[in-house]
């Protein structure tokens, strides 16, 4: 049965080097343009293979429901090897893309080719390249997971022979050897989501698409399933669905940006950092002498220094020792604005470093994550200091 070309699997995804899209790089169409009418994809795979068409071709799509336009005149490709997110508010129309690129729902205009074959006309061919992950999956409670998934390449036409051998690759890759026996409507949600990822892979699809992988998941859940997807980027050309900037900044290389069904950006995660702008951070210190803020201030990409709120934040000591030792006074909360170009992880320790050397201790340091309303914000070119 279908296995993965050698240039689908071959070679690890890149993260440098694509394109950087900007916003209207996507040019309008107009609905009911044919695919051939359809401006060139701006964006080619950056590891894309020359002489191979990308694996996902998706040209003036669009999808309406009754008189809601879900999805407008969208237009991107997807090369072999790239972990791309799909990035976009709820409701901006990911999942209704992603549904029609895997042929479950039929566009109203465009047109999606997978590994070179059409969805709405070589529905078959295209699907053999692909394992898809709903958001909600139909799992069958009362199965076990093997059981489970032995029933799903029954009905994806596995051959027989093929099917043991399948089902412990999809087990072993999504990580449920662990569950096998177990039922699936006693499992954690987190470890549904994998045995629904393990359907997507039996067969071995060189392409996964993932409609919000972890939605729904607690902390931990959230990073072992990240943690399965990185490992699956080696091996598999992905595209996930999201909500949430940092999902596609930990998993993916490059990232698509969708807002009230348009594709507003699109480009490398470090283009996106960069669009994101400046990065933020709150330091709380036991600052006696009133010297943290000036000592801030020298750091290298340190751009601005406030106190939280309109004067110095006081909060409570930690503890009745702190309290004895530096009295509530000397407690306050700043917010520390980096550079945009750089790493503000990075900026953020050498800040605490600073302090720490000057004999400053420091009770707490924490990045303020820009929201997605910043970063639409950016990309859609609206006034970013809003916030
Ligand atoms: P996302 O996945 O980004 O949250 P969706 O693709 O699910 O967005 O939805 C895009 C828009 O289409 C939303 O306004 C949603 O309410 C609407 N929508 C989605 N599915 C249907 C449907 N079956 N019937 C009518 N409207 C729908």
């Amino acid at each position: 049965m279908t296995t993965s070309p050698p240039s689908a699997t071959s070679s690890p995804a890149a993260a440098s080097g694509a394109p950087a899209g900007v916003r209207g790089a996507v040019a309008s169409t107009g609905p009911g343009s044919s695919p051939s009418s359809s401006p060139s994809p701006p964006s080619i795979a950056p590891n894309s293979t020359p002489g191979l068409a990308p694996l996902i071709d998706v040209r003036g799509l669009g999808r309406s429901y009754g008189s809601l336009v879900a999805v407008k005149d969208v237009s991107f490709s997807v090369g072999r090897g790239e972990v791309v997110g799909f990035l976009g508010p709820n409701g901006a129309g990911k999942s209704t893309t992603l549904r029609m690129i895997v042929g479950y729902l039929g566009p109203t205009t465009g047109s999606v080719r997978v590994n070179g074959f059409d969805v709405v006309e070589q529905p078959l061919l295209a699907r053999k390249s692909m394992g898809y992950m709903p958001e909600t999956a139909p799992l069958y409670p009362e199965m076990r997971v093997r059981e489970y998934l032995t029933f799903r390449a029954r009905l994806k036409s596995i051959p027989a022979k093929e099917i043991r051998a399948q089902v412990e690759m999809a087990l072993f890759k999504a990580g449920v050897t662990e569950v096998v026996r177990t039922l699936i409507g006693t499992l954690s949600r987190g470890f549904r989501q994998r045995v629904a990822l393990a359907d997507a892979l039996l067969n071995n699809p060189p392409l996964l698409i993932l409609d919000e992988p972890t939605a729904g998941l607690d902390p931990n859940q959230i990073h072992s399933v990240r943690q399965v997807i990185r490992e699956l980027g080696a091996s598999h050309t992905v595209l996930l669905s999201t909500h949430i900037l940092s999902e596609v900044e930990s998993t993916c290389t490059r990232a698509l940006v969708i807002d009230r069904g348009v594709l507003v950006a699109q480009g490398s995660i470090a283009e996106l950092r960069r669009r994101r702008g400046q990065q933020r951070a709150i330091v709380t210190v036991y600052d006696v002498r009133q010297q943290a803020l000036g000592l801030m201030l020298a750091s290298e990409h340190v751009l601005g220094v406030t106190p939280v709120g309109s004067r110095p934040s006081l909060v409570p000591p930690a503890s009745p020792e702190d309290a004895a030792a530096y009295g509530a006074d000397a407690i306050v909360s700043l917010q520390v604005t980096f550079d945009a170009g750089a790493d503000a992880n990075t900026c953020l320790e050498e800040v605490v470093a600073l302090l720490v050397r000057s004999g400053i201790r420091v009770r707490e340091a924490r990045l303020k994550q820009s929201s997605m309303e910043d970063v639409f914000r950016q990309l859609t070119g609206a006034d970013v200091e809003a916030s």
